[in-house]
């Protein structure tokens, strides 16, 4: 049942202003004798004016009508659109119902005072399915109507196209008297962080705090009124938003909004993608700190046979070769008759003074002369150190021989 109907002489008919077109008045058509000439504008069908219990002004099919669209439309949907319609003419646009386009029909298409730009409201209040709303969307977005679809449900949809939910509150009294607010589709961003800049929500290591915010729907909901015309002059867009709530569950949404919402989303997105880079830098370090003790246990075990064979000769006896702890800087540690002799290879930053002390008298031993030179350094100038150039496995060497190491470093 249409709000809009064709006059044979008047043109089209509209229920929801006053007169309703050309020097037409409600009084002109309603209960009229003889009756007013008018047709349904999608089917050609006659109608007939007709007032709701409640006050509202509509159009009804006459007898014997064929199957029609707009036949179905309830109450509730009649309603719906009359508030749209009495939303974008508040806002200073042109709001006209029933309107036929390319492939679509808007329930209430809306247009600038300048005629420049339309947007189509549509009520939307029976089930659909979201692909099905996609495509009228995509239909309507090809003739250059952007669209909000609008329901009073709990719908799947919203936020999959854009739409938003209305409370439409049902009390008895005139249409014009319901008090209609936006309860969902509009979305305001939460920002929430952590303090000084440290991370210690989610579990997550030490680090830049990525941001905690979501977004949510307005609270409370706004009038229709202000939506629509926040919508029509722009302070109000559809956002998509690449993650809508702290559940994984409600991922990309779209939401109606503000620039102000946009530009905090954003600070969080870019936090998020500092914090990524800061866990991969921190997992490269980690990845460099394990190559680095691999290198070193490497350089260790070359190192062995040789220093074995030094030390066994100069203090004649039978060599221990013991554990890497911190008491020798991580170094391996040779003893012979129970009495350390040497240690091989120690780590430089390990080397306190205490172990500066466990050092003195005995022979370090190195692969390389700047490990030569970083442990001298450390231990000071009466340490010996000796330096056998051995070959070190999965450490590719300018100077690769075909000898593993030259029995008689370079003795000092
Ligand atoms: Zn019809
Ligand atoms: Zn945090």
């Amino acid at each position: 049942m249409p709000l809009t109907a064709q006059h044979a002489h008047a043109g089209v008919l509209d229920a929801t202003v006053e007169p309703l077109g050309e020097g037409t008045s409600w009084k002109a058509i309603h209960r009229a004798r003889p009756r007013a000439p008018l047709t349904c504008r999608e089917c050609g069908h006659g109608l007939h004016a007709k007032l709701s219990p409640r006050g509202l002004r509509f159009f009804a099919h006459d007898r014997a009508a064929p199957t029609c669209s707009l036949v179905g439309e309830t109450m509730a949907h009649r309603l719906l659109k009359l508030k749209l319609a009495s939303a974008i003419r508040e806002a200073g646009w042109y709001a006209e119902l029933e309107v036929a386009g390319d492939g679509w029909r808007a329930d209430v298409l809306a247009t600038s005072p300048d005629g420049a730009r339309r947007m189509a409201w549509e009520a939307q209040l029976a089930q659909v399915t979201v692909d099905e709303l996609r495509e009228r969307t995509a239909r309507m977005e090809a003739s250059g109507v952007p669209v909000c679809w609008v329901t009073d449900r709990e719908r799947p949809w919203i936020g999959a196209v854009s739409a938003i939910r209305l409370s439409l509150v049902d009390e008895p009294g005139p249409p014009a008297a319901v008090d209609v607010t936006v309860v969902d589709g509009t979305g305001v961003f939460r920002e929430s962080w952590c303090p000084r800049r440290r991370c210690e929500n989610d579990g997550g290591a030490p680090g830049p705090c990525p941001g905690h915010g979501w977004w949510r729907p307005a609270e409370p909901g706004v009038g229709l009124s202000v939506f629509v015309a926040g919508v029509l002059t722009g302070t109000i867009r559809a956002h998509r938003t690449p993650r809508y709530s702290r559940l994984f569950l409600e991922s990309a949404r779209i939401v109606w909004t503000t620039r102000p919402h946009v530009i905090t989303e954003r600070a969080q997105l870019v936090a998020s993608e500092r914090r990524r880079e800061h866990d991969d830098l921190a997992s490269a370090a980690h990845e460099r700190h394990l190559a680095a003790i691999a290198a070193k246990l490497a350089r260790q075990q070359a190192l062995t046979p040789p220093a074995v064979d030094l030390v066994g000769r100069e203090a004649r006896g039978y060599v221990g070769v013991r554990d890497a702890t911190p008491e020798w800087a991580m170094g391996v540690p040779l003893f012979v008759h129970d009495m350390p002799q040497g240690v091989i290879s120690p780590v430089v930053s390990r080397v306190s003074a205490e172990v500066r002390m466990q050092f003195r008298g005995l022979t370090m031993f190195v692969a390389t002369e700047a490990e030569r030179r970083a442990l001298a350094r450390a231990c000071g100038p009466a340490q010996r150190i000796v330096l056998f150039e051995v070959e070190i496995p999965g450490e590719p060497r300018a100077a690769d021989t075909a000898v593993t190491y030259r029995r008689a470093g370079r003795v000092r």
